[in-house]
């Protein structure tokens, strides 16, 4: 595997590669890892920098990785094309190449990637010494791996803590001619791994049988804490902590229950312990606490007095407002926020009982008052339209709804609306997705009532119709979306498929 030939002309950036030496002198390593290592690994996550830095997964499986001994280098979707940020070598260049795919639209990205370094997306055009092996890993391989078959020569499928040993074990000290199909062989050992690299129809059929299933980690085995600071990180020089994995509520368009449950929660006692570790060793302003609905962390009171005692601020990935208390929100205040995020998801409270959520306005009312009181000046609300049941009035409810909390409460309100996508194995899988033609509508029928309850100057974004319309495909799509992939970044990138 070793020695796998650039595959198309690479021109070095002298601009890029400073921008790189930039972003990676702002980091702070919080654990010591080894340097070099063998073999090489590109570990590509296909979005920006911010987003992928914020990623525990994408940290976790660089740690392991390193652990291992592995000559990991990481690799973001721009501004900075396919150079690796630790040693400015371009994609092409590394014999194995793995891609943490979080969300849909990744997964597009990650084609992008392999286009401009003129690597073939199709497993099936990459058979030979002269390509890297091709695999993907994160959240999304839990929710609908089929998508990535004819894409990826492997795949790791849920967490990957348990399965990097067996990786590593595959590719080190394998490599030249027939190294491959060796490879290839070890890989499909491991009940987590799928590798279509051995036949793609084969692979759909032991996703389908459970033969090959998804892995879960019990959180007590996780590092639990990232292993970067870095500023230009979408939170800011945070501290990444986490908290639980899986989700006990039960939302039924969620994936969380269904894809990445059960429940896992970490100890209180290991949490601060790790918490207090890195706060001796390491400088960082906020701890970024990962978990689904911190409310429902049985340790979240004493955790958010260590961290006013170590004077570090917090960030909550999620928060549900009926399990909103005064204590998280005066956290949120030392940390310096005014707003407050929550997602209602529906303005009624019939269709928010329905999508899981049994609290009513009333009682967002009350909870918002008492931030307020606390001295939160502004709420920040996600809905979703689209949702199965929903009628004009549940539209105009979401109004009616922000309407109160401007004018009863005094309170800044910016509105997210984005459009219901079915996934995968959640209880609302088998329910329609309206499609672009039915979310204009719902649309148009929002931006009327907020219109005619709030003024024009609300602050209201719509998602974008054709992205979630894409979202839906992708997350339905099995082997043959590869078409539409490939057709999609072929638009994107004006044609071109040479090396950028
Ligand atoms: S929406 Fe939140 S509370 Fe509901 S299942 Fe998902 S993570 Fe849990």
């Amino acid at each position: 595997m070793r020695g796998s030939r650039r595959l198309s002309p690479y021109r070095e950036s002298p601009r890029f590669g400073r921008e790189w030496e930039a972003v990676a002198r702002n980091e702070v390593k919080v654990v010591s890892m080894p340097r070099g290592g063998d073999p090489s690994w590109a570990l590509v996550f296909p979005s920006d920098y911010g987003t992928g830095i914020s990623n525990l997964g994408f940290h976790y499986a660089y740690y392991h990785l390193k652990k291992m001994g592995i000559g990991v280098e990481r690799f973001f979707l721009s501004p900075i094309p396919n150079l690796s940020l630790e040693g400015r070598r371009p994609l092409q260049d590394f014999p194995i190449i793995t891609a943490s795919i979080a969300y849909e639209p990744d997964a597009l990205n990650f084609l992008e990637i392999l286009s401009r370094a003129g690597i073939p997306s199709r497993g099936r055009e990459r058979r030979g010494e002269l390509f890297p092996l091709i695999g993907a890993a994160g959240g999304f391989t839990s929710i609908n791996p089929a998508m990535l078959i004819s894409v990826a020569d492997f795949i790791v499928l849920g967490d990957g803590e348990s399965v990097i040993p067996h990786l590593a074990e595959c590719f080190r000290g394998r490599r030249g001619a027939g190294d491959r199909d060796s490879i290839v062989e070890a890989l499909d050992e491991h009940p987590s791994i799928l590798v279509p690299a051995l036949g793609e129809e084969r692979a759909l059929e032991l996703l389908k049988n459970g033969t090959k299933r998804v892995a879960k980690t019990p959180c007590e085995e996780s590092l639990g804490h990232g292993i970067w600071i870095s500023p230009n990180s979408v939170f800011g020089k945070t501290l990444l902590l986490e908290l639980q994995r899986g989700c006990g509520r039960g939302c039924p368009y969620c994936v969380l229950p269904s894809c990445f449950s059960p429940l896992r929660q970490r100890s209180l006692e290991a949490v601060l312990e790790t918490l207090k570790r890195c706060a001796s060793t390491v400088p960082f302003r906020q701890v970024g606490l990962v978990t689904p609905e911190a409310g429902d962390y049985p340790g979240l009171e004493p955790l958010l007095d260590t961290l006013e005692e170590l004077k570090k601020g917090v960030s909550f990935a999620s928060l549900r407002i009926d399990s909103l208390t005064g204590r998280m929100v005066r956290a949120l205040r030392v940390s310096g926020r005014e707003s407050l995020t929550i997602a209602p998801e529906a303005g009624s409270d019939r269709l928010r009982s329905r999508c899981g959520k049994a609290f009513t306005n009333r009682q967002i009312l009350d909870k918002l008052e008492m931030a307020s009181s606390e001295g939160i000046r502004k709420a920040k609300l996600y809905f979703m339209v689209g949702l199965p049941t929903e009628t004009e009035e549940d539209l105009v409810a979401i109004a009616t709804l922000a309407e109160s909390i401007r004018k009863e409460l005094r309170l800044g309100v910016s509105l997210s609306v984005n459009v219901f996508v079915p996934k995968p194995g959640t209880a609302w899988g088998n329910q329609p997705f309206v499609g672009v033609a039915g979310a204009e509508n719902r649309f148009r029928i929002l931006k009327s009532s907020i219109s005619e309850r709030l003024g024009r100057g609300c602050d209201v974004r719509f998602s974008s119709l054709r992205e979630a319309e894409l979202e839906y495909r992708l997350s339905w799509g099995g082997p043959e979306i590869v078409d539409v992939m490939e057709a999609l970044v072929e638009k994107r990138r004006g044609g071109k498929t040479d090396a950028s």
